[in-house]
């Protein structure tokens, strides 16, 4: 196992890190004015289209993507640390254009799109020009298992036919958002996991309603989370992701780098509520002396700084076995981590709120939004029963080959 990191990743670290110091953690409490001022909750802030250009102008864009001609050509285990720094802000990523959905759809496009599909819709993604979002998940059935969506797909001649309803379609209120990635089914009467396919459709195509902005824990998330119905949205054949029955295999594409992604942005998450903790209680005083002196507090901090350091380990093995021996092969890990990730990172926040006490619970800090996010993404990207699962199977299959 091999985690030196190479002389760009260095550098890209002191420049993110950088980065983030100077000018994304002082834009936190303007991006939060001017989305309370804003007539359009999902509006991009005028902050963040500032500091999206400088980020770009500084090339620290795109980072997450590594495919072809299209991306950074960054390593797992080099982009690790980086969307780590990213996560010590709610808006860090998003300024660098390496924020979901759009990245798991730019991995898409560039993985399996046509060349025509990429022109029209990578390119403007890799500009953040326009967003993305993804569209599986439906009301009406347990989506944790992908085999029992509806929603139809359907061959009419030149043109699919695009029947059904979708929700938590995250992305899909921003006003920029002019892509949706749709799984959807093809072929009931094929194998299961063969019945599946994907097709991207233009947002604003006739019979695409958004019925409802779902909240999250109450809150309005920026992102926005629609309740989305498809009533006979007719798409060009040609709009179809890879072949038809390609659903599944594309989305196992999709999903697992993502998953990835989100591990290390939780670590950024926890690096930051462990930053918070400390301060606060090292600066409030009760029962005689800074809270900080208490046995209580200062285990909650011992316990993060050692469940932090097991994360980030993890987190860097995965990355270095999906770069070594593939996703595939990683499969276990990066269940593992999805699952890890989030624990630690939502347990981290959790003590930061009580040492917080009711200012944890306000939105004076960011504390409240990490809680809400860090609970929202043990569900979303598959929850976390579905990756112990996969854990735990292949645990038992050492163990089953051997008693046969
Ligand atoms: C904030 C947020 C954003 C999201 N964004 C998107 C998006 O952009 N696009 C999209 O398509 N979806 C999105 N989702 C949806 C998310 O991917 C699904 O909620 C998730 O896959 C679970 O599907 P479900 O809600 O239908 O739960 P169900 O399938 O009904 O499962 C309910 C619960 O059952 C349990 N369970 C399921 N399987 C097992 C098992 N094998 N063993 C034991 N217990 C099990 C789990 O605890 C699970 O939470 C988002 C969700 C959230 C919360």
């Amino acid at each position: 196992m091999d985690f030196a990191f190479s002389a760009r990743a260095v550098e890209l670290q002191d420049r993110i890190r950088s980065f983030m110091d100077e000018h994304v953690l002082p834009a936190e409490p303007v991006y939060d004015r001017q989305i309370a001022e804003s007539s359009d909750p999902h509006a991009l802030p005028p902050v963040m289209v500032e500091l999206k250009e400088k980020a770009r102008a500084d090339g620290l864009w795109n980072l997450f993507l590594s495919h072809g001609d299209w991306g950074a050509g960054l390593t797992n285990l080099e982009y690790a640390p980086l969307a780590e720094l990213m996560g010590r802000s709610i808006i860090g990523n998003e300024i660098f254009n390496c924020s979901a959905p759009d990245t798991g759809n730019m991995e898409l496009l560039a993985l399996f799109g046509t060349d025509e599909q990429r022109e029209q819709w990578l390119r403007p993604l890799l500009d953040a020009r326009i967003r993305s979002c993804f569209a599986m998940t439906e009301p009406d059935v347990a989506s944790s298992d992908a085999r029992n969506i509806r929603t139809r797909i359907t061959r009419d001649g030149d043109s699919y036919v695009v029947n059904g309803r979708k929700w938590y379609t995250s992305g899909i209120l921003d006003p920029d958002c002019e892509l949706i990635i749709l799984m959807g089914v093809s072929d009931p009467d094929a194998p299961p996991y063969r019945q599946q396919s994907m097709i991207l459709i233009p947002r604003h195509t006739p019979g695409v309603t958004v019925l409802r902005d779902l909240p999250m824990f109450g809150y309005t998330d920026r992102l926005g989370h629609g309740d989305v119905l498809f009533e006979n949205v007719r798409v060009p054949a040609a709009n179809l992701l890879g072949s038809e029955g390609e659903g599944f295999a594309l989305a196992q594409g999709r999903l697992g780098p993502g998953r990835m992604h989100y591990a290390m942005r939780a670590v950024g998450f926890a690096e930051r509520a462990l930053q918070l903790m400390c301060e606060r209680t090292l600066s409030r005083v009760a029962f005689g002396g800074p809270l900080a002196d208490q046995g209580v507090v200062r285990e909650w901090i011992a316990r993060s700084r050692i469940e932090i350091e097991q994360l980030r380990l993890l987190v860097l093995k995965s990355a270095w076995l999906m770069d070594t021996v593939g996703n595939a092969a990683a499969r276990m890990e990066v269940a593992a981590i999805k699952v890890a990730a989030l624990d630690v990172a939502h347990r981290v926040v959790d003590r930061a709120v009580q040492a917080h006490g009711a200012a944890g619970v306000s939105d004076d800090t960011v504390l409240a939004r990490l809680f809400s996010i860090t609970r929202a993404l043990r569900i979303a990207d598959g929850p976390d029963e579905v990756h112990l699962r996969t854990v735990a199977r292949q645990e038992l299959a050492k163990y089953k080959e051997k008693s046969r």
